[in-house]
């Protein structure tokens, strides 16, 4: 009677898009009747798979909730069935209410869908438990970084990465061909000892993000606790001036900057220590040490959060002059120029300082978009290897150089006075360009023909007599060409 309350499509039309399985297909049995056992259900019948569901009481099943071509039986039934492939549907710790299956399902396919309880876990993987409790199977673990939500969605969505792993190779290659057929893209992981990486890997809360989220809120709240100090606290205690207001919108808009331009300058302060290492050591065959490669992984996650502090101080900066403060201090120095009868002057200085920070603040974050948009890994994958190097390290820098001269025409030769410096603190965005130039001016120095020549030869394999074990008879030159001793 109530529309609203109708599924919009009925279960027979939901399951409709199932192709029924031709009687001489593979036929693969699902153990279980849950979520993920209903979703691989209703892919593999897609695919032209005859599909037989297990499950401890048949009677149970509503109608309508697999589509009709499931053939749902008793666990005994469906594993008297299998033709090769069974998919273990279930949680773990009811594997071994299974074991009187243990003969029917000898020399088959069991595949492990199961994902970790937690992250730390200890001992053996689920798979490698399936594995012990049932000797006699080929176990494979896979599937389990798909949700239900994506095997229903089908194939035309974006996660369909499925890794796989096993100790017997037939099996795994059947899996393989299984979740091929099925639209996935399937990943080998290797042998069955993979399966504890595989089975965490679901529980992952963005594992890569933590550092680089951290850092950005230390800095953040040392920018803002040093704005708050120097711009609102200090000038209260010292000269009773009221300026608690500036908390809400300013000292945050000045420490996003701050920052954005820090971040930026972390993500290429590792690839200076790098090379300075390489060039030191005379060679690229010796490890950097574990905080520096750790270092270089998050720097695409650095550059983001870079990019996204940028993007909020743009906002902010848009949104001043909607600000109550902003326009009463307008209206009132108007009002008293209007009552002193005088004109505001032309400040030539003034409109070229304000029109280069705004241009070059401007383009640095256009260019930090780019950068941004090449990070996502369907933009990325489409680059080469040049391609991929010029955006993230040519046009990296410009980022850099334009946030940096964005932050210098701000400050312009206010640094060189004496009342920039009020309680002896030096304003936060000089204390934020001072790690950029550092940064900017060492990449210089590496540009120097002398010192890029060097690293150029490393990075493609010379190394010094220093390091070298066996006398090299064909240096490697810059150029690629090697040349006889
Ligand atoms: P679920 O909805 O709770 O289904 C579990 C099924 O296990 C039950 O419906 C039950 O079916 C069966 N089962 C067999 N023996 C059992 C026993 N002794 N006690 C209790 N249940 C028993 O769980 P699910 O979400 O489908 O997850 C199943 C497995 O898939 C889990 O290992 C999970 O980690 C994995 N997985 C799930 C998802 C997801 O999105 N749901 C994604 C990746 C991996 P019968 O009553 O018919 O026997």
């Amino acid at each position: 009677a109530d529309d609203m309350t109708a599924p919009l499509l009925s279960a027979s039309e939901s399951s409709a898009d199932a192709q029924p399985a031709c009687p001489s297909s593979p036929t693969v049995v699902i153990l279980g009747s849950g979520d993920f056992s209903r979703s691989l259900a209703m892919r593999l019948l897609g695919c032209g798979v005859r599909v037989v569901v297990g499950t401890r009481c048949v009677n149970r099943i509503p109608s309508g909730l697999f589509p009709d071509a499931v053939e749902l039986k008793s666990q005994e039934g469906a594993a008297s069935q299998v033709d090769c492939v069974v998919f273990m549907a279930l949680f773990p710790e009811h594997y071994s209410s299974l074991l009187g299956l243990r003969s029917a399902l000898a020399g088959k396919v069991l595949v492990d869908v199961s994902n970790a309880a937690e992250m730390n876990t200890r001992g053996p993987s689920n798979a490698e438990r399936l594995a012990e409790l049932f000797p006699d199977s080929l176990v494979v673990k896979g599937f389990n970084t798909v949700s239900a939500w994506d095997l229903q969605t089908g194939a035309h969505d974006g996660s369909k990465q499925v890794s796989i792993c096993s100790d017997s190779a037939n099996a795994k290659r059947k899996v393989l061909q299984l979740a091929q057929h099925m639209g996935f893209h399937p990943v080998d992981m290797g042998g069955l000892s993979a399966s504890r990486e595989i089975e965490v890997a679901p529980l992952g809360l963005f594992p890569s993000w933590s550092g680089p989220i951290l850092v950005a809120f230390l800095l953040f709240f040392f920018f803002y606790g040093y704005g708050f100090l120097r711009g609102v606290l200090l000038p209260f205690l010292a000269q009773g001036h009221n300026v608690f207001y500036r908390l809400a919108l300013d000292v945050v808009n000045e420490s996003l900057p701050a920052v954005a331009l820090v971040t930026l300058a972390l993500v290429y302060l590792p690839g200076l220590f790098a090379a300075s290492l390489q060039l030191w050591r005379g060679t690229k065959y010796r490890r950097f040490p574990s905080w520096l490669d750790k270092w270089m992984q998050c720097r695409k996650e650095l550059g983001l959060v870079s990019f996204l502090c940028a993007a909020l101080h743009g906002v902010f900066g848009i949104c001043a002059p909607l600000r109550r403060v902003t326009q009463h201090k307008f209206i009132n120095a108007a009002y008293k120029q209007v009552e002193a009868g005088v004109e505001e002057p032309w400040d030539e200085v003034g409109v070229w300082r304000s029109d280069l920070y705004l241009s070059c603040g401007v383009l640095g974050l256009g260019v930090l978009s780019l950068l941004a948009i090449t990070s996502l890994p369907s933009v990325g994958n489409s680059l080469n290897w040049r391609e991929f190097t010029f955006v993230q390290s040519g046009l990296g820098y410009s980022a850099l150089t334009l946030s940096i001269m964005h932050t210098l025409f701000f400050g312009w030769d206010f640094a060189f006075h004496a009342e920039a410096y009020s309680f002896y603190m030096p304003p936060s965005y000089v204390v934020a360009a001072a790690l950029p130039c550092a940064v900017l001016v060492c990449r210089c120095f590496l540009l120097l023909p002398f010192i890029s020549t060097r690293l150029a030869r490393i990075r493609r394999g010379w190394e010094s007599r220093r390091n070298c074990p066996v006398l090299q008879r064909h240096p490697v030159v810059a150029n690629g060409i090697s040349q006889q001793v």
